[in-house]
Formats: structure tokens, sequence, C-alpha cells
């Protein structure tokens, strides 16, 4: 199903194509112009940042630092998670998610413009019985069949219900589930708009 958001973004581009004849300069947003790109944090915050702050995952995770170290419930939050590893970053763009990684070969050339999603990592044991649901308030979140062929490649959803935006992926993982340490407040767990569930399958060998 075409979303409300995606049916008038098309309508707006189509409209500026047949406005302009040239080249496609007047499709600059504002964030371009100032050549910055729109960092997404795991509570919903933008940030405008950039481009040049983004040319590796170390130099763009000094920048989250930076941005976390101010006193805002939501900035310690998300601190404590940068501090457990227990986040990712990826390019978003509605309908496939690129993950963001620490190895150099695969860190792409991000451009001005791109919108950057900061997610909290949470691991969960694999059910195959319940497709979606939404590891913060427990919904499921139907999918169709066009989804269910995305999902190997990756792809986020916004839950039904709280809105909040989400992947679930499936990992191998030959190392049993990670214990964190983290204890919030169910208030404070709230505040996270952005998340990945990473289902764990471990992998026991057997000789
Ligand atoms: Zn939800």
């Amino acid at each position: 199903m075409e979303s409300h958001y995606d049916t008038h973004q098309g309508s707006a581009i189509l409209r500026r194509q047949q406005d302009s004849v040239g080249p496609t300069a007047t499709q600059l947003t504002a964030a371009v112009t100032l050549g910055c790109v729109k960092l997404v944090d795991a509570t919903g915050y933008e940030h405008a940042i950039s481009v040049t702050c983004c040319t590796s995952f170390q130099q763009l995770n000094k920048m989250l630092q930076v941005l976390f170290e101010c006193k805002s419930i939501e900035a310690r939050i998300q601190r404590q998670y940068m501090e457990q590893g227990q986040y990712d970053l990826c390019i978003d763009d509605d309908k496939q998610v690129t993950r963001l990684t620490s190895h150099v070969h695969e860190w792409p050339r991000i451009e001005a413009g791109t919108t950057i999603v900061m997610r909290i990592v949470f691991e969960q044991d694999i059910d195959t019985q319940v497709e979606y649901q939404c590891y913060m308030c427990g919904t499921v979140n139907r999918i169709d069949a066009k989804h269910s062929l995305q999902r190997q490649a990756g792809f986020s959803i916004n839950c039904r219900i709280c809105k909040r935006r989400f992947q679930i992926s499936r990992e191998y993982s030959s190392k049993p589930k990670t214990q964190f340490s983290i204890d919030y407040t169910e208030a404070e767990t709230h505040l996270i708009r952005n998340f990945h569930v990473q289902q764990m399958e471990v992998c026991v060998l057997v000789f």
C-alpha cells in the first residue's frame, strides 16, 4: 500500500518536473544547499550536521557523542545505549534500509540531503509465529506479500499503533544473547522512536 506521504511527495516531484525545463537545481532543498545531512536520532529528533562530518563511521560516531553531551533525558538515554554498543546507523529511504557499518570499504559516499537514522538495537529470541510485532507496544503489524519479500533485503515499517519506526532482522550467532545492563524506567524507554530488533538464532556446532 502506498502511504499518503509517498503520494504527496510523488506529486510534488512531478509538479517540479513540469515547472522546470533545465536541470534539477530547483529540487535542491535547503539542507542540500547548506551541505547538510539530516540525522534523525533514536528519539526522533532531527539534527542538521555537515556532510563533511560523515566520511566514516568513526567520525559520525564522534558527532553523535557531541550531540548527546547535553543534559536532556533523551541525550542521557542515547548516550548509555551508545556506550553499550546497542545502536546502529542506517540510511532509510522508506523502501530499503542500508546499514552503515564500521567496515571502511562498505562506507557509502554520503551526499548532502541524505537522511541518516540512529536506531536502538534490541535483541530478541527467534519467534517465528508473530510477524513484525512491535517491541515497544506489542502490536502485531501485518505486512503484505510484497513486503515479506522486501524484508529479506531489509526494510523498516511504522508501527500502526505507536507509530514508532522499526526493522526486525534475523542474525545467526555462535554466541548467546548479550545481556545488557541498562535498566530504564518505562517512561524513559518510551522516548525511543526508532529501533531495530535483532532476532538471534544461536548456531550450535555439532561434530
Ligand atoms: Zn508499536
